[in-house]
């Protein structure tokens, strides 16, 4: 069977990028990307810092491994259900970064109508109701959400963004963790200073226009 390499890279750039950005670890995250009816995808339980291209997995649409030396990561079957759910998203990452895992684990949201910034990526960061990791409830309540969202939480365990490409799916996952940081921090430090709702209205229409949506 002939494999993309490009794919392959694509998931060791991004896979690289989140280790040294602290967003995941050997033991936390998984990337993927969807290329020609294939996923490629992390293996499970190794150090993203030193994967090579072999050591990527390549499942088919029904989850048979069909390459790479390693078992795919056991988070497989989320990554397929969002491609299924979602025909335009063509890369997933799931991470454990620290302030949004922290929201996940408390079940909150993340959202501050003090921070327009955050508009520019998403309005609110939704919570998917638990699932055991590696089941398929994992995914069992994440359709609704992921219709429309291109990030969400898992409760009690961590975030999961998609894209049109993992490059987008990458930059998202660093943004809202940067966010969830900003807001986790000003709630502690006092009240934020709330804008009034015409100003998010307006806000929102200058930002979907400037994200071309
Ligand atoms: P894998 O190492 O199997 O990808 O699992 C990491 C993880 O995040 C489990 O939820
Ligand atoms: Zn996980």
């Amino acid at each position: 069977m002939k494999f993309d390499k490009q794919a392959i890279r694509d998931v060791l750039t991004v896979a690289k990028r989140l280790d040294v950005k602290g967003v995941l670890s050997a033991y936390e995250g998984n990337i993927s990307v969807l290329k020609d009816g294939l996923v490629y995808i992390t293996p499970s339980g190794k150090n993203k810092a030193f994967l090579t291209e072999k050591d990527i997995a390549i499942l088919d649409m029904n989850g048979n491994q069909v390459g790479g030396r390693y078992p795919a990561s056991s988070e497989y079957k989320l990554h397929l259900h969002a491609y299924q759910v979602r025909p335009d998203v063509f890369g997933v990452v799931h991470a454990h970064p620290g302030y949004l895992t922290a929201f996940a684990l408390c079940g909150k949201p993340v959202e501050c109508d003090a921070y327009p910034e955050i508009l520019a990526v998403y309005n609110k960061i939704e919570v998917a109701a638990y699932g055991r990791p590696g089941t398929d409830d994992i995914y069992a309540g994440v359709a609704p959400i992921l219709e429309k969202e291109n990030i969400f939480l898992l409760e009690n365990h961590g975030a999961v963004t998609v894209g049109s490409t993992v490059f987008e799916a990458m930059n998202l996952i660093e943004t809202a963790e940067s966010s969830a940081r900003i807001v986790a921090l000003a709630n502690q430090i006092g009240t934020p200073k709330y804008l009034p709702q015409e100003e998010l209205n307006d806000l929102y229409a200058i930002h979907e226009k400037r994200m071309g949506r």
